[in-house]
């Protein structure tokens, strides 16, 4: 049984998507371009013909975007060369008309114009992807966007093989689930540091493929009217670039005495259990020793970092994958026999097992926002969605959320497997969902997130609610610990939730330099490691070098994901979760409100979802929480009574 640590799930919104232009439709575009000009020439467009534009935009858009998102479920579900073929075709023919539409309504620039339809121009301009209008360019961009995609998706570290040697043909190869499963687990820090130089080896090769693919999509932001294409992922806010970039660094400034105050708590402890194999002299912590290859996220390392005071160790975090694998096979006897001792989960019965375990899983998130009031998930979404990894093909495990019609066919993709982690991935990814079908009443230019940092919040602000009263109710827990025990929940919690803020920021922050120039090619690896010991502290297991290319390693960097909206979400959840709390007419601790069952919750909850991005993300903040922008205090406040203890705990261990 594999643990996997799916820490960034990704969402899909055509936002995010990565079209590019084909030769053949750029002809088409050009002539439209053209007589789009001579029509400038002639006379002032009016703002009925705005909105004629607008509404045609709107309908071919959306066809265009399902018929892409129909190729890349299947490529994503099916990873072969064929699949990756079409729905790079598809993706080509979307951009196409996306860039075009997107050049056309510079008609309207300087019309007056109602404010709703001044938004969604405003929005197909700021969503325009970052790809070159050359039509070889465009070609040379996709064919890189889906190589780095595959060199990642089928990255593998072989056991027993030498750095840049080919495996012998007995070797035993992992792709990244089974390496972080291995990694997650180990207490043996040689252990360690193999799995971590391994699997960073998927990096190297993709360095001159990643240096070529910035500047393509920068040569299509330049076209745009953007310095980079850093500068064009920042633009889709609501306000300028540079204000973006210091919203994010003010809530870290909040943040940061949280997070070193854990770190340093941390390091005492790993120096405890590994002695000098954890102990570095600059302070910073060994990145193999975290329990995750990016040393993203903490929890796999919580017996480690425990607290022995035996006041507080008596009360163990509840076992939650135990929990959920006696309740989910008792509601269903068909999924039990997927956690018998030694069923082979590849035989009929096995997977049919695991599924219906997947879909047990599923059903708990559902649940909870059926008691807010909410409908059930679709019909079509049980019997579309990936719940567990097929036996017959490769696939995209990466969880994510889709809305492949923009409407009512919502679907997961998922290899869920029964534990807590993913408990907690199942209620975010069904965050995408609901608001997926909140918004769908929308013009399709406002079916997205009222920014992408809301989209990735949702659901986790649902999963606050998984407090220990929470699962007693619901019968995974026979008692409620007491106040104390709230210190070890908040450690692992935190663990999690905190130690991941200056992962994200730092993996943006060097993204949106190699895109501006700052960081050029020859420096790549060196700035990485320059940024994540800023902010993060942490260092590699062995001197690295500009042949390695780390940031490649990371899922994100080589699918092109932009990862600000990681940050947001961790910040925006606590401000989503204390509204609903608030809401529900809880009093009380923060870290101990569930406001599972409360429709006032839900309905305040559902209003933010519907106006979807049809409105700036600060109006639908302020409406949701009262505040107009991106605020950790509610954050600060739910970790409060753990903050106090690691300071004292820091106290302590700095005067022995
Ligand atoms: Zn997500």
């Amino acid at each position: 049984m594999t643990r996997e640590t799916l820490n960034d799930r990704r969402l899909y919104t055509p936002a995010m998507r990565t079209y590019v232009l084909s030769g053949i439709l750029l002809l088409a575009v050009a002539s439209a371009v053209t007589s789009a000009q001579k029509a400038i020439e002639a006379q002032p467009p009016t703002a009925a013909e705005a909105k004629a534009f607008v509404d045609g935009a709107d309908a071919e858009l959306l066809k265009l975007t399902t018929d892409a998102s129909h190729a890349e479920w299947t490529a994503e579900t099916d990873i072969t060369d064929d699949t990756e073929a079409t729905s790079a075709r598809m993706n080509e023919k979307a951009t196409g008309r996306t860039l075009a539409l997107t050049a056309e309504s510079h008609r309207f620039d300087h019309v007056a114009l109602p404010s709703e339809l001044r938004r969604q121009i405003m929005l197909l301009q700021v969503t325009a992807p970052a790809a070159p209008k050359d039509p070889k360019l465009l070609a040379e961009q996709t064919q890189l966007a889906a190589q780095l995609t595959g060199m990642y998706g089928k990255g593998k570290f072989c056991l027993e093989t030498p750095a840049g040697r080919q495996p012998v043909p007995e070797a035993k190869c992992l792709g990244i689930d089974a390496v972080s499963s291995m990694l997650a687990k180990s207490r043996d820090p040689e252990e360690m540091t193999r799995l971590w130089i391994g699997w960073h080896a998927i990096g190297a090769p993709m360095k001159d493929k990643y240096a070529r693919f910035v500047e393509l999509q920068n040569i299509g932001a330049k076209e745009l009217g953007y310095h980079d294409t850093g500068e064009l992922w920042r633009a889709g806010y609501d306000m300028t670039p540079a204000e973006f970039s210091a919203e994010l660094e003010r809530a870290w400034v909040q943040l940061e005495p949280l997070y070193r105050e854990l770190h340093t708590y941390v390091r005492a402890k790993l120096i405890a259990q590994y002695g000098k194999a954890a102990e570095r002299a600059d302070g910073m912590i060994p990145a193999q020793l975290l329990g995750n290859m990016w040393a993203q996220e903490w929890g796999n390392i919580y017996d480690i970092v425990a607290p022995t005071d035996p006041r507080l160790a008596q009360f163990k975090p509840i076992n939650l994958e135990a929990s959920l694998k006696e309740q989910i096979a008792s509601k269903d006897p068909a999924a039990g026999s997927a956690f018998a001792e030694k069923q082979d989960l590849s035989s009929d019965r096995g997977h049919a097992a695991s599924l219906a375990a997947g879909k047990g899983m599923v059903h708990y998130g559902e649940n909870f926002f059926t008691s807010l009031g909410f409908a059930p998930l679709p019909k079509t979404f049980w019997e579309r969605s990936q719940f567990v990894h097929p036996r017959d093909r490769d696939v995209v495990c990466h969880a994510s959320a889709w809305d492949v019609d923009s409407a009512e066919d919502l679907r997961v993709k998922m290899c869920i497997e029964v534990n807590a982690d993913y408990f907690a991935t199942v209620h975010h990814e069904l965050g995408h969902n609901f608001y997926q079908r909140a918004y769908n009443k929308q013009p399709f230019l406002f079916r997205n997130g009222a920014n992408d940092g809301f989209h990735e919040a949702i659901g986790d602000s649902i999963a606050l609610s998984i407090t220990p009263a929470y699962l007693k109710h619901l019968g995974l827990t026979s008692a409620e610990p007491p106040a104390e025990a709230d210190i070890p929940l908040q450690l692992r919690t935190a663990l999690d939730k905190v130690a991941f803020l200056p992962f994200a920021l730092a993996l943006d922050k060097w993204r949106w330099q190699v895109f501006s120039g700052e960081i050029k090619p020859p420096d790549y690896n060196k700035a990485w490691w320059s940024l994540r010991e800023k902010y993060q502290g942490v260092a590699p297991p062995v001197e690295r070098s500009e042949t390695d290319f780390d940031a490649g390693a990371k899922n994100h960097i080589p699918t092109n994901v932009p990862y600000a909206r990681y940050f947001l979400a961790r910040v925006y959840q606590f401000q989503f979760y204390k509204a609903m709390c608030d809401a529900s007419g809880y009093r009380g601790p923060l870290n101990r409100c569930s406001f599972y069952g409360s429709k006032a919750a839900g309905d305040k909850l559902n209003k933010m979802l519907e106006a979807g991005q049809s409105r700036p993300w600060q109006q639908t903040l302020k409406e949701m929480t009262g505040t107009d922008h991106l605020d950790a205090q509610p954050m600060l406040d739910y970790f409060a009574p753990l903050y106090a203890w690691l300071k004292e705990q820091n106290k302590m261990n700095a005067s022995l």
